[in-house]
């Protein structure tokens, strides 16, 4: 008998501020929701107002974590000390491993129109937080899109889906679920997550019901989904979502802005190395 998971929590995330002025909803990383461990961090940006959006991520380093950047509307160029840059496209992903240190920007590829998206940070495990920088980044094209039977569309980039297809994201610490799913009106979705995943759901569009409890999460709402092994969702009237799972790490974690360690000292250490051009 399948466990289905249950709603455990749910939170809208709050108004934040980040980069050169970049408005959007912080919803992982907040007062209310600090770390869902391994997730560090969720923003969710959304704004067709360019000053919400124009100044972007300029120069910034990061250590000790992954930042996965998927865009939904609009478009962002990156670059960064390693000589990678790219522009990410809507139904594009940047999945960016910054290991011992990584100093790059992400700035907004349009001077109007709609930018929406999401940026989930990934905490990687003490023994890989100073392995070398990686970087894999897909066009919307290279993203597996599984199409069901009743008009369910999953987008795979991590992990893989219960009909088995493979997202395109190579994960080797914490190997994570990151599916965008699209729901039509009445469709039923199943996904199975390790028992031991923490698992939440992030309503795009539209409504869930979610779990045998058909428990409703509203249009912008993040569920924190309880035991078991199973997730199971509905929709009335259609719904789009992010379904993301993986192990908790269960380590000790040292924020310090754009470095997340094991420790205090390994941030100063950071910080120091950062100041020091030892990036
Ligand atoms: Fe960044």
């Amino acid at each position: 008998m399948p466990e289905v998971r249950e709603i455990a929590a749910t939170t809208p995330g709050m108004p934040a501020s980040d980069g050169a002025g970049v408005r959007m909803t912080r919803i992982i990383g907040t007062p209310e929701l600090n770390l869902l461990d391994p997730f560090l961090l969720l923003d969710c940006f959304e704004s067709d107002r360019p000053q919400d959006y124009i100044g972007g991520f300029p120069s910034h380093p990061h250590r000790g974590f992954e930042t996965v950047t998927y865009l939904l509307a609009g478009r962002m160029r990156h670059k960064d000390n390693a000589g990678n840059e790219g522009v990410i496209e809507p139904g594009g992903v940047q999945w960016m491993t910054a290991g011992r240190g990584i100093v790059h920007s992400e700035m907004p590829e349009q001077e109007d129109g709609l930018l929406r998206g999401f940026q989930l940070w990934v905490n990687l495990p003490a023994r890989a937080k100073m392995t070398a920088p990686g970087y894999q980044e897909y066009p919307p094209s290279g993203v597996p899109l599984e199409e069901r039977e009743d008009g369910t569309r999953v987008r795979v980039i991590a992990g893989a889906t219960s009909e088995g297809t493979r997202g395109v994201v190579r994960n080797d610490w914490v190997k994570p679920t990151y599916l965008d799913v699209e729901l039509p009106a009445g469709a039923e979705f199943e996904q199975q997550v390790g028992t031991d995943d923490n698992a939440f759901l992030f309503v795009i569009e539209g409504e869930l019901a979610v779990g045998d409890g058909r428990e409703p999460l509203q249009h912008r709402m993040l569920g924190i989904l309880g035991a078991g092994d199973t997730v199971r969702v509905g929709s009335v009237g259609g719904a789009r979502f992010l379904l993301v799972s993986a192990q908790p790490l269960r380590e000790p974690v040292a924020r310090g802005g754009p470095f997340v360690m094991n420790t205090r000292e390994e941030v100063l250490q950071a910080f120091d190395d950062y100041q020091h051009n030892r990036f």
